[in-house]
């Protein structure tokens, strides 16, 4: 499962990270997950109820920011939303289109004690 992965990685560099600090727990973190970066929400929220056990992030509040996906025309440069990598430009048809947001998959922020 593709998701549960990203969970461990997401822990271990936690863990990388509070050892350094000296923190002992994580009380909150925040993810930022573009809708082009291929993980499925739902997944991820499943996956991190059960890889966190037992870990630094066991306790912590999740919280998930969903970013959405933005492309410019690279004929036009007309900006617009996109929900997958092949979306044609509205205004030109065109597919030749550079993505600037939604390929996200980043630990935002942590709050530890
Ligand atoms: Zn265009």
């Amino acid at each position: 499962m593709h998701e549960l992965s990203i969970v461990m990685n997401i822990v271990e560099i936690v863990e990388e990270n509070l050892q350094q600090s000296g923190a002992k727990a994580v009380t909150e973190i925040e993810l930022e997950i573009g809708s082009l970066s291929g993980v499925v929400i739902e997944a991820l929220e499943f996956a991190l109820e059960e890889g966190i056990k037992n870990t630094i992030l066991e306790h912590a509040r999740k919280n998930i920011i969903k970013i959405p996906g933005r492309a410019r025309c690279n004929k036009c440069s007309h900006e617009f939303d996109v929900d997958d990598l092949f979306t044609p430009c509205p205004e030109c048809s065109s597919f030749d289109s550079t993505i600037m947001q939604g390929e996200e998959l980043r630990i935002k922020s942590i709050v530890v004690e």
